[in-house]
Parts: structure tokens; sequence; C-alpha cells
């Protein structure tokens, strides 16, 4: 067996290249409130993926013509760092950030009570700080969590994850490596606790068994993702709670 350009990416055991299980998240980290001068943020990892989220709003914007009469507007930048990558990136935002800008806006904007604010906007940035694989579900991770830093009241919280075909194997949160060697790559999002997936997307190609499979296979873990980012942001309250009570 190997992967598009020979690479093997399944050993003998069934584990990938970096030692995990086919269905095994890579290790997670998750924090909130990590900057001085936003009104929510976050930092999340996955494995090699870190990415930082800064919420700003609902506030005033200064160009009023994107101000809505009944709802607030959800304002999205997805941006990786010169220093993200393993070759440096252009700081200009790309073609691909830019499409990634609007695909992220639109797995949170439904599940944002943006009618409570009419007349504002949310600006949320997303700074890929680091990439390897899957940064558009880290970023909705932490945009999920530093909006419920910002106090904004949402339906549910948002996580994401990509499901990938590697060797004719379905493996859950793909890295890079799997990614560019793989035969699939599904990234999704999703807000489990109302039963709703944001974001689907498949490059490469997968049997509708497959799609199945890796719908579920990435529904479970972003039910688990989620579970993480409300432990998380019950420790910040417990931590600030007692703080008040000092
Ligand atoms: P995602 O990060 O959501 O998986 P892609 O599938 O487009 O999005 O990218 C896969 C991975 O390829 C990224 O996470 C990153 O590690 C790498 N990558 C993407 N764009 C660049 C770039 N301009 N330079 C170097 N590596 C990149």
């Amino acid at each position: 067996m190997g992967g598009k350009k020979g690479i093997k990416l399944i050993d003998e055991n069934g584990l990938r290249h970096d030692g995990r299980k086919p269905d095994e998240l890579r290790p997670i980290e998750m924090k909130v409130g990590v900057l001085a001068n936003s009104d929510g943020s976050a930092l999340v990892k996955f494995g090699r993926t870190h990415v930082l989220a800064a919420v700003y709003g609902p506030k005033e914007p200064i160009q009023k013509f994107v101000l809505l009469p009944d709802r607030a507007v959800l304002r999205v930048r997805y941006h990786m760092a010169p220093f993200s990558t393993s070759e440096r990136k252009s700081p200009a935002p790309s073609r691909r950030e830019i499409e990634l800008s609007k695909v992220i806006r639109e797995a949170l904007e439904d599940i944002v009570l943006t009618n409570l604010f009419p007349r504002t906007s949310i600006d949320i940035f997303l700074e890929v700080l680091q990439a390897d694989g899957g940064t558009r579900t880290t970023a909705i991770t932490a945009a999920s969590l530093a909006l419920a830093d910002a106090g904004i009241p949402m339906k549910a919280l948002v996580g994401g994850v990509a499901v990938g075909k590697v060797d004719g194997v379905l493996v859950l949160d793909i890295d890079e490596l799997e990614d560019g060697n793989g035969e699939a790559d599904m990234p999704v999002a999703a807000a489990p606790d109302i039963g709703r997936i944001t974001l689907f997307q498949l490059n490469g190609v997968l049997t509708r068994e497959e799609i199945e499979k890796a719908t579920t296979m990435a529904y479970n873990a972003i039910q688990k993702i989620v579970e993480m980012e409300k432990e998380v942001l019950r420790r910040k309250y417990l931590a600030e709670k007692e703080g008040d009570e000092k």
C-alpha cells in the first residue's frame, strides 16, 4: 500500500504515520481569554495546527454601509501568518484565504443570534499561527470559543474536524502529510447540540457509503470537541467567579 506519491500512510498494524489509530484525534488544546485587547479570544491547537481567534463586538463599525437593520453583520477574516507554513506564505490575503473566510462565516452565521444586535458588526479574526492540515476546522472551533468568550449569545457551540482517506482507509483529523498524499479530504463543522452541520466539503473521491461513514466519524468527534469547548468555558467561568469572591 502507498499514498498518491508512494508514501506509506497506514502501517502493517493499521496505524498512521504519527502512530494514531484511524479514528483518533490529534492531541487537542484549547484556551480562552488569551488576548487582553479583544472582547473574546481563544487559542486552539490540533497537534501542530495552531489557530488564534479574536472577536470584537457587537459594535458600531466605522463603515456604516455594512450595517443591517434587523441583525448584526458577522465579518470573518481567516489569515495564515507568513511563518505558519513550511515555505513562507505571502502576508497578503490569497484567493484561498478570501474563500475560506466566507465558508467559515457561513459555518457560524446561522448559529450566532445576530438578530439580538441590529445595526452592529461582530468581527472575527482568525490567525493561523502554525499550519499542519485542518486549519479551517480548527479556525471554526477557535471562533466558536472566542464568540462564547466574548459573551455573544449563540444557539449552540460549533466544532470542526476533517476526515480523510489514506491508503484506502478513512481516518479522522488528517494532517498536512495525509491531506497532501491521501485520496480524500472532507472537512466538516457542526453544532451537535442542535443537530446541524454548518460546513461540509469534499476534495477527492469517496463512495456514498464512505461519505456516510466519514460523516458519522466527523460528527462523533465534533461532539467530543464541543464537550471540550464547554469544559474550557466552564473552567474560565469558575475561575472568574472565584476571583470575584476573593
Ligand atoms: P485546511 O488547512 O483547512 O486543511 P487546505 O486543505 O487548503 O486547508 O490545506 C491543507 C494544509 O496545507 C494546510 O493546513 C497547510 O498545512 C498547508 N497549506 C495550505 N496553504 C499553504 C500555503 N500557502 N503554503 C504552505 N502550506 C500551505
